[in-house]
């Protein structure tokens, strides 16, 4: 997934940022609301990590915000505080769930995989592309039975594009989903991934999967023709 973390404490923020890395979600972080709009305005994000004390003022305003403007992003707020007119009032606002601080980490992966779950129509449980099936909960991929080695970006990278089986994704959208902001599009970055992932998925004597198409970008599609 693609989080944006709103926090203004920044070891917290770089805590969260590093976590988050680690289990396979592109993060950007932004430390005040005015920051986040920018960021929500140039990128898409799938869920957003949101304290609510910022120096510019509630995170509740921001999530508000969001589901007036249609957004149904996921959102996890962070509070220091621990009351239930405050439960109340965030759940009023748009977020989707509670995090009181000090929190552990753990804790806060579990609460975005529960998320994720939550809307099965965006998120199944297992994603199946003929014999190529993977599970987001285990961030792991087999096909034919056979688990695919795969490095945190290589799975990030695989899972969006079985998220959008069929479809042809540009490098655009590839980039803003799998990776974060620091991503040069000038870089052959993708192109490298996806040549070290067709390797590892696509292995001789099966069904190719992932195709490259000229001037457009890539799919993962059991039907298309190789050419
Ligand atoms: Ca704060």
């Amino acid at each position: 997934m693609r989080i944006l973390v709103v926090e203004d404490e920044a070891a917290l923020a770089d805590a969260l940022a590093r976590g988050l890395r680690k289990a396979a979600h592109a993060v950007d972080v932004a430390p005040t609301l005015a920051g986040a709009r920018t960021k929500l305005a140039l990128e898409e994000y799938d869920a957003m990590v949101l304290d609510l004390g910022l120096p510019d003022g509630s995170g509740l305003t921001l999530a508000r915000e969001l589901r007036e403007a249609g957004s149904r992003m996921s959102i996890l707020v962070l509070t220091a505080r621990d009351t239930i007119p405050d439960r109340v009032r965030g759940l009023d606002h748009g977020a989707d769930d509670y995090l009181v601080k000090p929190f552990a980490l753990e804790e806060l992966l579990a609460r975005l995989r529960a998320l994720e779950r939550r809307a099965p129509e965006l998120r199944p449980t297992e994603l199946v592309v003929a014999d190529l099936r993977i599970d987001p909960a285990a961030r792991n991929a087999r096909r034919g039975g056979r688990e695919i080695p795969l490095t945190t970006t290589e799975y990030a990278l695989l899972e969006f594009l079985a998220r959008n089986a069929g479809t042809v994704l540009g490098r655009a959208q590839i980039s803003a989903h799998v990776w974060d902001e620091n991503y040069d599009p000038l870089s052959n970055l993708i192109d490298v991934y996806v040549a070290r992932l067709r390797k590892k998925v696509d292995l001789p004597g099966l069904t190719p999967l992932l195709h490259t198409v000229r001037g457009a970008g890539y799919t993962l599609d059991p039907q298309r023709d190789t050419a």
